[in-house]
């Protein structure tokens, strides 16, 4: 009897208040963090399998050329919530404040009648606006045993940050106010550096030899940013803090492990020390182990990660709400898993600047589709509005990708990429650029003065230069137009003074 009374007054505050927008969807993004696509099988991943993500795919559309527009986590979250570039809405950098007041797209969605909630990793310097309610961790946050700001306080939840952010994000779908349609960031910590993998994920990947990435051993010739990166598996990547070997449990994050938790984490991680003590390499023998040992660390994190998918999505089906639920799967960038023989991200090459991103929308998008438009994270919260039915500020630099869902072929045929932050961490130089179809070309400034050109199709791992060879001069003088054409239409006046 209460429920069919709740549900009266649900439809007549709906019919009587907002008759035009019944039927608009929920919005589900599922925002991780670092994984690559090159890890995902429904991009073809060589590396893992990623059932629970690739049904999203299967039952909707993925995107083959998504992209970012600055490759780091803060500014990221900032394009999403804003639909503009770093250089307008302030966030260039990792590890500022984010300026919350400005107009972004979880603030519209309320005034317009939506519920609105973050929960998980936000990392922006400052607690939310816009959310009708908000959990996140702190910065970085941690995998083991996570704190949680709310509104009220700071705590300690037990346990897996993957499982625990689903739990809180199914704790507040179950308390949601039913009357209105929601909106909710599942913001994940996966696949995060340092990886440490949940429990029942140690070993998933023990009996694995992953192959080298064509690029492994790439000599950065011609391409002076990249020789000059702190980001390589052989010299950056750390055996300790990233790949666990000789544990000291009373160091940094690992001294957040209940003894429950060190045991089986240390008997592990144990057993690979010895292993590497006892094989004694040096030289390239030494970096492929590091290598390996970062792919199992990596890809048994995610593994946790698809699970969790899969479980937001078994939610959605025994809830009844999979019908009118819209779910979106994107990384807040890609991610190196060893091309160029990197980890990390940044760099305008296609592992950091393009990322997953897929969508699920029942009765809008035909299940299985394609799609290879260049649609960038500008067009997140264009997108996401239009679908809820909320008109697009003026100001936002993306398109809704919603005409694109119904098979609109008409879409930009050039993107535009700016990164900023140097010289630390990693030490990659300041670069914007254009990538067409075909080519990619690429100003590096600051540190390193430089132009970079390539072939995508000739070349599609980016190692041979083109920038200054014969034979390229009008290609080169094109792409120079559009990058500029492209620097005024986003107003992006500090590129302008580089050009
Ligand atoms: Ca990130």
């Amino acid at each position: 009897m209460k429920y069919i009374l709740l549900f009266a007054i649900c439809l007549f505050m709906t019919v009587h208040r907002v008759p035009a927008q019944t039927k608009r969807p929920n919005i589900i993004f599922i925002f991780s963090d670092d994984h690559a696509y090159q890890a995902i099988s429904a991009y073809g991943s060589q590396l893992a399998q990623t059932p629970n993500i690739d049904r999203i795919a299967r039952e909707g559309v993925l995107f083959t050329h998504a992209m970012v527009t600055n490759s780091i986590c803060g500014p990221s979250r900032a394009t999403l919530l804003t639909g503009k570039y770093s250089h307008k809405n302030g966030y260039p950098l990792n590890e500022q404040k984010f300026d919350v007041n400005q107009t972004l797209f979880p603030r519209l969605l309320q005034e317009n009648g939506y519920q609105t909630a973050w929960i998980g990793k936000w990392h922006l310097g400052n607690l939310p606006q816009g959310f009708d309610y908000w959990r996140i961790l702190p910065g970085q946050g941690n995998y083991y045993n996570p704190d949680f700001i709310s509104k009220e306080d700071t705590a300690r939840i037990p346990g897996y940050v993957t499982n625990i952010i689903s739990d809180l994000s199914f704790n507040w779908l179950n308390n949601r106010d039913t009357c209105k349609p929601f909106m909710l960031v599942i913001g994940e910590k996966a696949t995060h550096r340092e990886w440490l993998p949940d429990l029942q994920d140690l070993g998933a990947y023990d009996n694995v030899t992953f192959p080298l990435p064509e690029t492994f051993h790439d000599d950065y010739m011609g391409r002076d940013a990249a020789g000059h990166q702190d980001m390589t598996v052989d010299k950056t990547m750390r055996l300790m803090e990233d790949l666990k070997v000789h544990v000291d449990y009373t160091k940094s994050f690992f001294r957040r492990f209940t003894p429950d938790q060190q045991r089986p984490f240390a008997a592990y991680y144990d057993g690979i020390t010895r292993e590497f003590d006892s094989l004694h390499l040096t030289g390239d023998a030494l970096v492929q182990w590091k290598f390996q040992r970062y792919l199992k660390d990596y890809l048994s994190t995610a593994h946790s990660l698809d699970r969790n998918i899969g479980r937001i999505l078994h939610y959605l089906d025994s809830t009844g709400l999979a019908a009118n639920t819209v779910v979106i799967y994107a990384s807040d960038q890609g991610f190196y898993m060893g091309e160029h023989g990197w980890f990390d991200k940044r760099f305008m090459y296609e592992e950091s600047l393009r990322t997953p991103f897929m969508i699920r929308y029942p009765g809008v998008v035909k299940p299985g589709t394609r799609n290879d438009a260049f649609l960038l994270n500008i067009d997140w919260a264009p997108g996401i509005l239009d679908m809820a039915g909320v008109k697009v500020p003026a100001d936002m630099q993306g398109k809704s990708f919603v005409p694109l869902l119904k098979g609109d072929k008409g879409w930009r045929n050039a993107m535009y990429y700016h990164y900023y932050e140097f010289p630390q961490p990693h030490h990659v130089s300041p670069h914007f650029g254009i990538r067409t179809a075909q080519y990619k070309l690429i100003r590096f400034y600051g540190a390193e003065h430089g132009w970079e050109l390539f072939d995508m199709k000739k070349d599609p791992g980016e190692v041979n230069n083109l920038y200054g060879r014969k034979g390229y001069e009008q290609i080169t003088a094109k792409l120079k137009v559009q990058l500029k054409q492209l620097i005024l239409q986003y107003d992006d006046k500090d590129a302008l003074k580089e050009l």
